[in-house]
């Protein structure tokens, strides 16, 4: 599969960032394979578990526009022209992101995405194995051990160069770090998040406006809800793991069953109770998703490995921005190898080019967990952001 030839490539997940580079670089003529721990969607549904609708903006939009696959996936967004607040006697306020619709951002569904991007990555030319997680690497005799977590078989590959775009969980990362010490180093928040349903209504049309991104702000901690193009909506509810001492917040370590979580929703968020009809079944069967922000000394070795998207930079969901900036990446990354030989020049560029911009938006996506959940109803942040856009 990944022979002795000089323009073959393997990549390593295919997610949002693997699918997209594969599409990037099969265009400029790489012979590209990826291989992907889960089984394929297209055939046993997406099992990914995990933030189920997306915000994507124009950096990511950018990237999609330049691989030729914007118009397949803007085909199933939804619009969202600013953000919701929902206050606690229930009123709502719509604070729009600009003037008109021409600055906005858009919800699109991950699983969707992803199978758009699969058969987009496939059609360029990539060739796509499931069903393979990565476990080891040689990277000096250039072997790769794939494990099928179906029947914990081994499968042995030869690669010339390795592409990490495994995600925060990255075993091609892990494997960089004990191989050459890459400077591994993750900060993770006290605080983490539950998603829930708000499901069509019973017209089959949304229950409440679509267009927007809605955020119950409360203080040290906040829900937010996305639209979804099947009407649906999907609710994260992020909490902190444990309340300050005599605070009387609600924590995850005190709001453990399904009566507990209801009675949290009668209290900070009473007009989003009624239009969650399964809470205790969501709560109880969803577990509470870890944040955190990774940090990399180095995002490659050589001209062997480098990792991109959330493997080299996992942030915060706060921005909304992670995904974008694993697109960005892509482009970066198929240009800075278009400029630049050998690979391992082409791989220093691209980290020069990408890697203060990925700590810039780390750092902005923690700092907007505070203004949504405690800013965004705070009359002196309003006046500040009519006057920034009078
Ligand atoms: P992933 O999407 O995680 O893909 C990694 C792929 O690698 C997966 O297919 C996985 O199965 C595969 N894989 C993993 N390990 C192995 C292995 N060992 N071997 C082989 N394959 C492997 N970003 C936004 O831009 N907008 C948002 O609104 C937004 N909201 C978010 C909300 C939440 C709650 C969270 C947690 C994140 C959010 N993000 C958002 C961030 C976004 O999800 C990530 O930045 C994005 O998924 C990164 O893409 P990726 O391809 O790097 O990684």
């Amino acid at each position: 599969m990944d022979s002795n030839d000089p323009r073959s490539l393997t990549l390593i997940g295919a997610g949002l960032a693997g699918c997209l580079l594969a599409i990037l670089l099969s265009q400029r003529g790489w012979k590209v394979t990826i291989y992907e721990r889960r089984g394929d969607p297209r055939i046993k549904g997406y099992e990914s578990g995990r933030s189920i609708n997306l915000a994507l903006a124009e950096r990511g939009r950018h990237a999609l526009r330049v691989a030729g696959v914007e118009e397949a996936v803007m085909r199933q967004a939804v619009m969202m022209r600013g953000r919701m607040v929902h206050a606690l006697d229930g009123s709502t306020m719509l604070q729009r992101y600009g003037r008109d619709d021409s600055e906005v951002i858009w919800s699109v569904h991950r699983a969707d995405l992803n199978m758009t991007l699969l058969q987009a990555a496939e059609r360029a030319g990539a060739s796509i194995h499931f069903h393979r997680r990565l476990h080891t690497v040689d990277f000096d005799a250039g072997y790769a051990r794939l494990i099928d977590d179906r029947d914990d078989q081994p499968h042995d590959i030869r690669f010339q160069v390795l592409i990490g775009a495994d995600g925060a969980g990255s075993a091609l990362r892990a494997e960089m770090v004990r191989r050459a010490g890459i400077g591994e180093r993750t900060e993770f928040l006290d605080h983490s998040y539950k998603e829930l349903t708000i499901p069509p209504a019973p017209d089959g049309g949304f229950m409440i406006e679509p267009h927007a991104l809605h955020i119950w702000p409360r203080g040290r901690y906040m829900c937010i809800a996305l639209p979804n193009d099947e009407r649906t909506f999907t609710v994260t509810l992020f909490l902190p793991n444990h309340a300050a001492p005599g605070s009387g917040d609600p924590c995850f370590a005190s709001v453990r069953s399904g009566a507990e979580v209801r009675a949290l929703f009668q209290r900070d968020f009473p007009d989003a109770l009624p239009l969650i009809p399964d809470l205790e079944r969501d709560w109880e069967n969803h577990p509470p998703g870890l944040l955190g922000t990774l940090y990399l000394d180095t995002w490659h070795m050589g001209g062997r490995a480098v990792v991109l998207g959330d493997a080299a930079h996992a942030m915060v969901p706060f921005h909304g921005q992670g995904m974008n900036c694993a697109f960005e990446d892509c482009v970066a990354l198929a240009e800075a190898m278009d400029r630049h030989a050998p690979l391992e020049d082409a791989f220093a560029a691209f980290e020069a080019e990408r890697k203060p911009n990925a700590a810039a938006i780390q750092a902005m996506a923690l700092e907007n967990y505070i203004e949504m959940r405690d800013r965004v109803d705070d009359p002196d942040f309003l006046l500040q952001r009519e006057l920034e856009q009078a």
